[in-house]
């Protein structure tokens, strides 16, 4: 499972679990509100089409 920015794409990859975050905390790229995140599975081809606007960042996960 991989927790994306809707508004940017950005992917959530730190060490802290993303339920565990603060309320006040905001995505590092755009600012946007934690609630503006999403959790998907990449693994799901449906959904994954679905949020077309992070295949790019997904792609560049599933290489590393
Ligand atoms: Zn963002």
């Amino acid at each position: 499972m991989i927790t994306i920015c809707i508004p940017c794409g950005y992917i959530y990859d730190g060490e802290l679990a993303f339920e565990r975050l603060p309320q006040d905390w905001c995505c590092p790229d755009c600012g946007a509100s934690i609630n503006c995140f999403d959790t998907i599975d990449p693994s799901l081809p449906e959904k994954k089409s679905k949020i077309d606007y992070g295949v790019m960042t997904l792609e560049k996960i599933e290489k590393t």
